[in-house]
């Protein structure tokens, strides 16, 4: 008989248990043993080994990261770094070129700009709700074009299916960071992508207390940068695997909590007279909201927004905040503020930021589990007289 495993709900506590269960263990046990004992293995990535992530820890992330995102394969890797640089190692390498949203993670961002010339990778970066204007980008040794599902931190939607559909018509590899909108909202296979990435810091995990990184996708993509991966050395270490399988049981619960959270305080904020602007791709005046709805399930539980009075408001708004910590990062059941121009994106020069629209004055906010009310009550306290 085979388990019933429609629900992600269920796929998120139960895709890929070892079975039988180890010693009868219904939590995944923790393999700390950085060698295997030799079977005869053909293949030097398939030596039992930490560093070439195939511990039972690592096979069970695996088989589940590919269950809830209903892809072939998935890898998890040391950092969402990790999984990133791996990835767009293997895919563009050796002198490729690829087309990357305008505006994305910092540390994405200057990977790109910083590192990936130096190794004689190519990037021009395009707008993501321009389609029309990707064609002219294009080079004789494109290889990928890389969005992401809500981008870091101005929680911008590009046209997502778009993406997928030109890398398939100009042969390309299509790939979105999904970390913001996790596997609960948006299911980047379903919508054609070939890679999906995630930093697992985040969502994920969700209780803050991790690094790790993912990359889901089609199975020869998966088995290639598991070879890039195996040699830069980013595997997780199994423990880390440990508290990530932990935390993935309770996402769904957690995101659909944050969705509606998030959705309340981004409308009390959008109606205060202290706010010049909110980003949340699930109010009505955001100008993908009707693509958000389309595309998602949920709009997640980033957002951002502006004060009227600039940096000056927004260092003040931050000082008088009880609930959120005033912290970069994100997705865990804290809920963490930040102003992105001093951390998040704090590698990208002024006039990057400037281009991308990153302003100085622009407020963070990663909303956690802590009551909807108390959150609304505590920034209300922190905007009176602004
Ligand atoms: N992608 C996004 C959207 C992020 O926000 C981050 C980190 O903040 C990363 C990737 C990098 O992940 P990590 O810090 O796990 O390396």
């Amino acid at each position: 008989m085979t388990m019933p495993m429609k629900g992600i709900e269920t796929k998120l506590i139960h895709a890929g248990e070892p079975q039988p269960r180890i010693g009868g263990a219904v939590a995944t046990p923790i393999f700390q043993s950085s060698t295997f004992v030799y079977e005869g293995q053909a293949d030097y990535h398939d030596l039992k080994y930490i560093r070439l992530s195939n511990t039972p820890n690592h096979d069970v992330l695996h088989a589940r990261l590919a269950a809830v995102e209903g892809s072939e394969r998935a890898l998890v890797a040391s950092s969402g770094m990790a999984a990133i640089s791996a990835t767009l190692i293997t895919i563009v390498g050796g002198g490729g070129h690829m087309l990357a949203q305008d505006c994305l993670y910092g540390g994405t961002h200057d990977l790109l700009t910083q590192d990936f010339p130096r190794l004689g990778i190519e990037v021009d970066f395009i707008d993501a709700n321009e389609p029309a204007t990707w064609r002219e980008a294009l080079k004789s040794n494109t290889k990928a074009i890389y969005v992401e599902t809500i981008s870091n931190p101005l929680m911008q939607v590009g046209d997502l299916i778009a993406a997928a559909d030109f890398a398939r018509t100009h042969k390309l590899v299509s790939m979105v960071d999904n970390t913001f909108a996790s596997p609960v909202n948006f299911r980047p296979h379903e919508a054609g992508f070939d890679l999906s990435l995630h930093s697992a810091t985040k969502y994920l995990n969700g209780h803050g207390d991790i690094v790790a990184g993912a990359v889901i996708g089609r199975a020869g993509l998966i088995k290639s940068i598991k070879r890039t991966l195996d040699h830069l050395g980013g595997s997780l270490d199994p423990h880390a695997c440990f508290l990530l399988e932990r935390g993935m049981k309770t996402l769904a619960v957690r995101v659909r909590y944050q969705n509606e959270s998030a959705l309340k305080i981004a409308r009390f904020l959008e109606q205060h007279r202290a706010v010049a602007r909110v980003n949340y791709p699930g109010l009505e005046s955001h100008p993908a909201n009707l693509r958000a709805c389309e595309l998602f399930d949920g709009f997640g539980a980033m957002l951002s927004f502006e004060l009227k009075d600039g940096v000056m408001a927004a260092e003040r708004f931050l000082s008088r905040v009880m609930i959120p910590i005033v912290a970069p990062s994100l997705g865990g059941v804290e809920s963490l503020i930040t102003r992105p121009a001093i951390t998040s994106h704090a590698g990208m020069s002024p006039e990057d930021r400037e281009r991308a629209g990153i302003s100085d004055a622009l407020i963070r906010l990663s909303v956690g589990l802590e009551a909807s009310e108390d959150l609304i009550e505590d920034f209300e306290t922190a905007l009176a007289d602004s």
